[in-house]
């Protein structure tokens, strides 16, 4: 079978390894879609993110979705041919966090196409897969690139979760690649009054527009732009940062209200904050990381059609072009989500 590997930056080799076999509880999945994301592209581009570096040829690839091809010994209820999306949090289910139900803090994650362990923890781009039953969500009724989505809508998902309720509320978004376009969505479907998008590209923000947004602004065109949302200590009840950029936090903290929730997404690094004005106005700042049963809420949404994810799905490309992929998920001017398809 065909795998993408990682060797370092800007070195994407399409290469051979044996199909794996199914043990018991396990399932073999051929895999027939995967999302490029944003941590795929650090590795590509980049060769890894902050202390995270590749230091071995890796698999890259999260979000996936397939076809199962067998069965191991006691799985039931998944038959071959059925399309699954793949969750890639593998956490211990042993240790503390895993035994307090907060398996996205698992001290043994084995997370699809991560670096931050040694051994790297091997992706999910590659034609087979071997996964435990328990990682695969039913998805019949929807295309395989919407199961393949299911992964960054289960980020957000969390992130919603840690945001608390938003029915009502006026919700800012900052940053819209994948991450922020699905929390334009989320925060639509969970109620919310006002959704307000910003962006430094027009097709980011066009696309959030149609994701829902009811307003958006180029905070490249106009730095300044938010600034409207100031006035009486602010307009916003919860901040979604999915930029990772510091500015844009920062930048967000005047329009939000006081007593406002902030969900950074956004990994960019550290970032220095408006300590003093976020007191005064007493924001809270909530981190948010990965996901676990949110994953299969994601595949439930997307069936029962609360949130329709099929527009953030720019192209798709076979993994013979898989380079041309990489570039051209890179390209912020076209791309929201662009996936591989690998059958
Ligand atoms: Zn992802
Ligand atoms: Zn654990």
């Amino acid at each position: 079978m065909k795998a993408l590997v990682a060797h370092a930056a800007k070195d994407l080799r399409i290469e051979e390894r044996d199909i794996p076999a199914p043990g018991p509880g396990e399932v073999l999945v051929r895999i027939v879609r995967g999302g490029i994301c944003g941590s795929d592209l650090h590795y590509y581009n980049h060769g890894g993110f902050g202390t995270v570096r590749l230091c071995e040829p890796m698999i890259l690839g999260h979000e996936v979705a397939g076809r199962i091809e067998a069965v191991g010994a006691g799985v039931l209820g998944l038959d071959p041919g059925t399309l699954v999306a793949v969750s890639p949090s593998r956490p211990c289910f042993t240790c503390l966090y895993c035994l307090e139900g907060r398996q996205n803090h698992c001290l043994d994650m084995r997370f699809y196409g991560s670096a931050m362990p040694f051994p790297h923890s091997q992706g999910a781009f590659r034609e087979y897969l071997v996964a435990d039953a328990r990682q695969c969500a039913v998805a019949e009724g929807l295309s395989e690139g919407e199961a393949a989505m299911a992964e960054p809508l289960a980020v957000v998902l969390h992130a919603a979760g840690r945001a608390g309720d938003l029915m009502g509320r006026r919700v800012l978004v900052t940053g819209c690649g994948p991450i922020g376009q699905l929390a334009v969505a989320v925060a639509r479907a969970a109620g919310a009054v006002e959704i307000v998008a910003t962006d430094v590209a027009a097709f980011t923000l066009a696309k959030a527009r149609e994701m829902g947004a009811d307003r958006t602004h180029d905070v490249a065109v106009d730095a300044q732009a938010l600034g409207a949302y100031s006035a009486s200590k602010g307009r916003f009840d919860v901040l979604f940062e999915c930029s990772g950029v510091a500015s844009a936090l920062s930048g967000a903290i005047p329009a939000l209200r006081p007593g406002a929730i902030a969900v950074q997404l956004g990994l960019g690094g550290d970032m220095t904050l408006p300590v003093q004005a976020m007191t005064a106005k007493e924001i809270e700042l909530r981190g948010s990381f990965r996901f676990h049963a949110e994953f299969f809420t994601a595949v439930e949404m997307m069936r029962m059609g609360r949130l329709d994810v099929r527009p953030l799905i720019t192209q798709t490309l076979p993994i013979t072009e898989a380079q041309a992929a990489f570039e051209t998920a890179s390209d912020r001017t076209r791309a929201i989500k662009t996936q591989i398809a690998f059958a």
